[in-house]
Order: C-alpha cells, then sequence, then structure tokens
C-alpha cells in the first residue's frame, strides 16, 4: 500500500526500520534531496497504527523540503517517526538502534529532535551516527531550537500584522496561542513584551496557569479558543487544526502560528480566503529552529542564524502580497515559491 498511498506521490525513498532487540520500530521519509541532504526531526509518537505513522512520515518529510526551500536553506527534506510512547518506551538501545538507521542512510539524512524527543536523546542518537543536528551545547550544537523557532513565528505575525493593517508593532494586538509547550510558551513571552494581549488553551492545566500568572493572559478551554474573538489566532500544538469543524468558526483576521500541517487539507486556505482570514504558510513562518539547527552542519554562527530567522518576516511578506495580487490562497502562493526554486536548481543540475 506504499506506493499506492496518496501522499507518496514524489518521495525519493521511505525506509521501513525494524530493530527487534532494541524494541525500535521506525519510518525514515526522504522526500527531496534536490537542493541538498534532507533534514527532519525524529519524532516518538504511540501511533494507533502503521498507516497513521506512515502518513505522518511522508506529510511531514514533504513540508521539510517545501520549508527549507521557501526559506533559502540548501537542504532537502526528511523525517523520521518511531513508533511507540516516548513516556514509557524510550531507551538509550532505541535511539541508539535508530541513530545506526540513520547512519546506514550515509547523510542523505539528517535527523534531530522532534516531538517526543529530546535535545538529550538528539546525543544518544549521536552515539550512532554523525548525520544528527540539534545536539546540546556541551556537544557543539545550538540546543533547543524552540524559541528560534518562537522568533521566526514572531517575525512572522509582525509581517502579517503590517501586510494586513499597515500596523508596524504588535502592540495592542490580541493574539490567542493554542499550545503552551516550548515553542508556544517562547512566543507568548515575545507577544508579552511586545505589548499583545494574550488568550491561551492548553490541555494541560498547569500550562495555562502559569501563562495566566506570568501574562495576565486570559484562560479559554481548549475547544473554545477557535472562536475567540481576536486579533491573531496562534495554533501551537498539533497539526490540521485548521479543518471542517474549526475554519467556520475563527473569530480572527490573522492565523499564524508553530504548528506543522495546520491545514487538514489544501482547499480548508480558500475557505480561510474566502472569509477574509489572511493565513501564514506554516512552513514558511515555522522555519526558525531548522535554520538554527541547519547552522551547526557550518558552524554555529549566531549573526547569520538571526539573520535568517528575521528573514522570515520578508519572506512572508513577499508572499502574502504574491497571493493578494494574483488573487490565490496564501499556501498556495508559499508553495508555488518553494516549487519554482526547486525547479530551478533541478533545471540548473540538469545543464551540469
Ligand atoms: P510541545 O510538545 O512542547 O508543546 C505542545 C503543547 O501543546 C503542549 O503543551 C501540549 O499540552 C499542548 N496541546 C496538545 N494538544 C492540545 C490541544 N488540543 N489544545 C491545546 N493545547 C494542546 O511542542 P512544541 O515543540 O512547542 O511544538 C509545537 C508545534 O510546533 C508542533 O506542531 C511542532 O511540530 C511545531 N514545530 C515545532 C518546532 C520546534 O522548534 N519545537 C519547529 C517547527 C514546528
Amino acid at each position: 500500500t506504499v506506493f499506492l498511498h496518496e501522499a507518496f506521490c514524489d518521495h525519493e525513498q521511505v525506509v521501513f526500520v525494524s530493530d527487534e532487540a532494541a524494541g525500535l520500530k521506525a519510518i525514515i521519509a526522504i522526500h527531496d534531496t534536490t537542493l541538498g541532504p534532507a533534514l527532519g526531526g525524529c519524532r516518538m509518537y504511540p501511533y494507533a497504527d502503521e498507516e497513521a505513522a506512515l502518513r505522518d512520515a511522508l506529510r511531514l518529510s514533504r513540508g521539510m523540503t517545501y520549508k527549507a526551500a521557501a526559506c533559502g536553506l540548501d537542504l532537502g527534506g526528511g523525517k523520521a517517526v518511531i513508533i511507540g510512547d516516548p513516556l514509557s518506551q524510550k531507551t538509550p538501545s532505541l535511539l541508539e538502534a535508530m541513530g545506526r538507521a540513520v547512519e546506514r542512510l550515509a547523510g542523505r539524512y539528517i535527523t534531530a529532535e522532534d516531538v517526543g524527543t529530546t535535545v538529550a536523546d538528539a546525543a544518544e542518537i549521536r552515539k550512532a551516527t554523525r548525520h544528527v543536528v540539534g545536539l546540546p551545547v556541551a556537544l557543539g550544537g545550538t540546543g533547543d531550537p524552540s524559541p528560534t523557532t518562537a522568533l521566526g513565528v514572531f517575525h512572522g505575525l509582525a509581517a502579517a500584522v503590517r501586510h494586513r493593517w499597515g500596523a508596524d508593532s504588535l502592540a495592542g494586538q490580541h493574539v490567542a496561542v493554542q499550545g503552551l509547550g516550548n515553542v508556544g510558551w517562547h512566543l507568548c513571552q515575545l507577544l508579552h513584551e511586545a505589548g499583545a494581549s494574550l488568550t491561551v488553551s492548553d490541555v494541560q492545566a498547569s500550562r495555562v496557569a502559569k501563562a495566566v500568572a506570568t501574562f495576565a493572559a486570559r484562560a479559554v478551554a481548549p475547544e473554545s479558543i477557535y472562536a475567540a474573538e481576536v486579533d491573531i489566532f496562534a495554533p501551537c500544538a498539533m497539526g490540521a487544526v485548521l479543518n471542517d469543524d474549526t475554519v467556520t468558526r475563527l473569530r480572527c483576521a490573522i492565523v499564524a502560528g508553530a504548528a506543522n500541517n495546520q491545514l487538514a487539507h489544501e482547499e480548508h486556505g480558500e475557505v480561510l480566503r474566502s472569509r477574509s482570514i489572511l493565513y501564514a504558510p506554516d512552513f514558511v513562518i515555522n522555519a526558525g529552529g531548522m535554520i538554527r539547527v541547519a547552522s551547526e552542519r557550518d558552524g554555529y554562527d549566531q549573526d547569520l542564524v538571526d539573520r535568517g530567522v528575521a528573514g522570515i518576516g520578508h519572506t512572508l511578506l513577499a508572499i502574502l502580497q504574491s497571493a493578494e495580487a494574483e488573487d490565490v490562497p496564501t499556501q498556495a502562493a508559499a508553495l508555488r515559491l518553494a516549487q519554482t526554486r526547486l525547479a530551478q536548481a533541478r533545471a540548473a543540475r540538469a545543464l551540469r
């Protein structure tokens, strides 16, 4: 069924990994290496079945290709998923077995931390492969990429606000942040410092209580955040949150957040446009972490990373302007930007 899978139309390679002794069952999806080796995190999640894991690996790896292409990185897109519960099934030997699987791909795929894995896990994986980034600072890495992802999202929000209202700051904007994890929390911090007011939700009550106390945020139940009357909705929890059930409930002017694959289907981008809601394509504005971990390969340079992350705002603004000029959904304009860069690289390679 892999060859017939709806999401397997343009992947270069999909590897199924099994290491019985280490308890490892994983899938590594390499979507496209036109621009460089495929970079993407290693997710660990208790998927309901193999189909769900495969779907995630295929969708997420394609997103990584577009993210790198749109942000001007010389990298391709890949992703690994480990099938299992990170709280009860993650062991050093499982991570090392994952490292061996990555090593066998000889650099075509570079892994990193992701949902369900940490910077410390990347260090375990490092024991078996050189092809891992997002390492602890003590090992020459750049540590947790989340603050940089949040900064990129913040630049994206500022660009969206500039495009929508001509405002040059986020002061006074009301933002609903869904998910107060690594990225969502840092984003709240940046928004609070910039003078925005916050409405927040999380399935973990302690995180919500902390945000209320720290940022004077208004708390709403997880299901109520979609209908919050705000200027901006920032999804920073899970994917597919913009779906048939939610897009008609939104009461915001802009959707801009960190979560991967926010649109359940491409047509939800069209629904947002028909409702005059400006959507900041996720793979463009959540690229900050990728820019940061990628910098480990050439020697981390803070200035270069800062410029790259600030560039997310400029890239998004150009995408929003071209979508408006051509009357197409912003997601379509962002995909076209990424696909154009890929097509140019393929054409240049064919001439060599
Ligand atoms: P995280 O696991 O640290 O945080 C996710 C938060 O969302 C948790 O606090 C969780 O309790 C909460 N949550 C889960 N379900 C929820 C729901 N239904 N309603 C409200 N809250 C809910 O993850 P993270 O690293 O902060 O990443 C957040 C999102 O951003 C993910 O989709 C991730 O793929 C994406 N992303 C993260 C990075 C990064 O650098 N960490 C980079 C790019 C994209």
